[in-house]
């Protein structure tokens, strides 16, 4: 997976000692499936530096901008693509289809004495 190569690389930039965790933007409308992303994550990371690190996946919903109200509308889980609060139909979709790296968590401590 890209994504998890990209944090790795920025990991190895900051300099930082470990990589606690990874904090991914996951849109609704992405298309993965959250456990699909968990678990191509574990794989990729193994015998990297990010092996160990935690995989926090941050829920984007689905908003589409209301022609009507011109304003940001926040859709609930049935994906019909109509304003919630005047009923207008649009697919003018604002948030929801991304799939991105939000965060690294990193840990500068050294590693405990073993
Ligand atoms: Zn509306």
């Amino acid at each position: 997976m890209r994504l998890v190569e990209l944090a790795a690389e920025k990991a190895g930039q900051s300099g930082a000692a470990r990589v606690v965790a990874v904090h991914l933007r996951l849109g609704a409308l992405a298309g993965v499936a959250k456990e699909a992303l968990r678990f191509s994550f574990d794989v990729v990371c193994q015998g990297t530096g990010l092996e160990g690190a935690r995989l926090v996946i941050d829920e984007v919903p689905v908003v589409v901008m209301c022609p009507r109200c011109r304003t940001e509308r926040v859709l609930g889980q049935v994906l019909r693509f109509c304003c919630p609060a005047c009923g207008t139909p649009t697919a003018d979709v604002v948030r929801g289809r991304e799939l991105e790296l939000a965060a690294l968590e990193v840990s500068d401590d050294a590693p405990a004495h073993c």
